[in-house]
């Protein structure tokens, strides 16, 4: 019985300390999680030499999917989204959930022509994708790599900045 018991213990531990990594919604790593990652992988790059690269993506007028057909269905969007990006991911990149219909993926030894070629991989896979209800959606994406002197802030950065580009030049790229 004790055994049992003690058993029940570590199991609750680890479920409450997997949850709390976890969004809600998507049940995909939320920005807690990636904000860990981030730190670590940023070390490990910085001690070592390797390559790290960041993508961060956003549904391109997801506010409309809510307008049109309200917050559940974009909810559904939202779920379907993430299942999808992580299903497509490789095998040592980490997604999540970065707040609201944006996500970042993490991309550990990899230089900015390979995350880029997973971006646009993506990218494909998205626009070609069909939603229930909604059907087509797509998503633009900012892509970086870490760089001399970068800080983790001006890494994060200079992938928002990208993203905006992308949104401000026509979205879906
Ligand atoms: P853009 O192409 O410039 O990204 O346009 P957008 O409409 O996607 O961007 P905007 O930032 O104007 O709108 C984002 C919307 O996402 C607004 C907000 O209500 C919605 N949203 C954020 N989180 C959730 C959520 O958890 N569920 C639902 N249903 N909607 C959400
Ligand atoms: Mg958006
Ligand atoms: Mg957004």
């Amino acid at each position: 019985k004790g055994y049992t018991y003690i058993g029940q213990n570590i199991t609750d531990k680890k479920t409450i300390e997997e949850s709390s990594q976890r969004d809600q919604l998507t049940k995909i790593y939320n920005r807690k999680k990636l904000d860990e990652v981030i730190q670590n992988e940023y070390k490990t790059s910085k001690r070592y030499g390797t390559n790290l690269s960041l993508i961060v993506l956003d549904i391109d007028f997801f506010k409309l999917v809510n307008d049109t057909h309200g917050h559940l269905i974009g909810d559904s969007v939202l779920i379907q989204f993430a299942n999808m990006l992580e299903i497509n991911l490789r095998q040592n990149d980490t997604v999540g959930r970065w707040g609201g219909e944006e996500f970042v993926i993490i991309c550990p030894n990899s230089n900015n022509e390979e995350a880029r070629h997973l971006a646009e991989k993506l990218r494909i896979l998205i626009e070609n994708f069909e939603f229930d209800v909604v059907k087509h959606k797509t998503a633009s994406f900012g892509v970086t790599q870490l760089k001399e002197g970068d800080t983790i802030n001006s890494f994060i950065n200079r992938a928002d900045s990208a993203l905006y580009k992308a949104k401000e030049t026509g979205r879906n790229k």
